[in-house]
């Protein structure tokens, strides 16, 4: 029997992983100038919505998709629920597990990046933002605040008016972490509920720092998922 035509919609740790484990078509955004590629074949840029997406897997003859983009990547998945629906393809998101609160933590959880944006001028003044470049905007307006941002790519206008960026990709250590926090006196972290690597998380426990976390959007009911790529291995096999 040939290997079944899959279609990983990818941009994570997890996607590569499983690239490099069962042959696919990755998928990627496009977001970054210099991406991480995974083993195999790969394309790369939106599908034009799901229209778009449908028409992609009719041609290329897809025979199983699996979403294992960021747990972030809300309109994505969305996507391809609605397009495998409606050709009749098999449909795995993998998603990494989200954190859980440790003993000596001060988490402070939120729904939207706009109410830790309300949240977080009671907490600190001097803010390390780690929610994506996408999200600065909504933190343009807290005057109160100096912002620390980590991201892959620079941000773009709107952003806060006192702003240090940080161009960096992980993996980061829980060391580096701890001596980000205070060489910048960081007050309080914005994290969103990626899950994965909890250096950050360790690093702000031990420094007594609070966080604010935005919770995941919810995944959309009744769609198969794993949270493993040893689990997403299984499945496809
Ligand atoms: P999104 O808001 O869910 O998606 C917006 C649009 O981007 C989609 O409608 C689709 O365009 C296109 N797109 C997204 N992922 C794609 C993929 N893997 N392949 C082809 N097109 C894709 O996504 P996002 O939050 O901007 O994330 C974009 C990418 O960055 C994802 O691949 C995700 O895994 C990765 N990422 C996201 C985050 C985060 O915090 N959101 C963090 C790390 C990595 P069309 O409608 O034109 O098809």
């Amino acid at each position: 029997m040939p290997p079944l035509r899959i279609l990983l919609l990818g941009g994570t740790t997890e996607a590569r992983a499983l690239a490099s484990r069962v042959p696919v078509i990755s998928s990627l955004a496009g977001r970054t100038s210099q991406p991480l590629l995974p083993d195999g074949a790969v394309r790369i840029g939106g599908f034009g919505g799901v229209d778009g997406l449908v028409r992609y897997l009719r041609e290329e003859r897809i025979e199983a998709v699996v979403d294992a983009t960021h747990p972030f990547a809300a309109t994505m998945t969305e996507h391809a629920v609605a397009a495998t629906a409606r050709t009749g393809i098999p449909l795995l998101v993998l998603r990494r597990p989200g954190w859980s609160e440790q003993p000596g933590d001060r988490w402070h959880r939120v729904t939207s990046l706009d109410e830790a944006a309300m949240v977080v001028p009671a907490l600190g003044e001097r803010v390390f933002l780690t929610t994506g470049r996408q999200s600065i905007a909504t933190f343009a307006d807290l005057d109160a605040c100096w912002f620390l941002s980590r991201s892959v790519e620079p941000p773009a206008p709107p952003m806060p008016a006192r702003l240090e960026v940080i161009l960096d990709r992980g993996p980061f250590t829980v060391a580096g972490e701890r001596e980000l926090l205070r060489r910048h006196r960081v007050e309080v972290l914005v994290t969103k509920d990626s899950g994965g690597s909890t250096a950050k998380l360790d690093a702000a426990r031990a420094e007594g720092v609070p966080v604010v976390l935005v919770d995941r959007p919810p995944l959309p009911a009744g769609v198969a998922t794993a949270s493993t790529v040893d689990e997403a291995v299984s499945r496809l096999s």
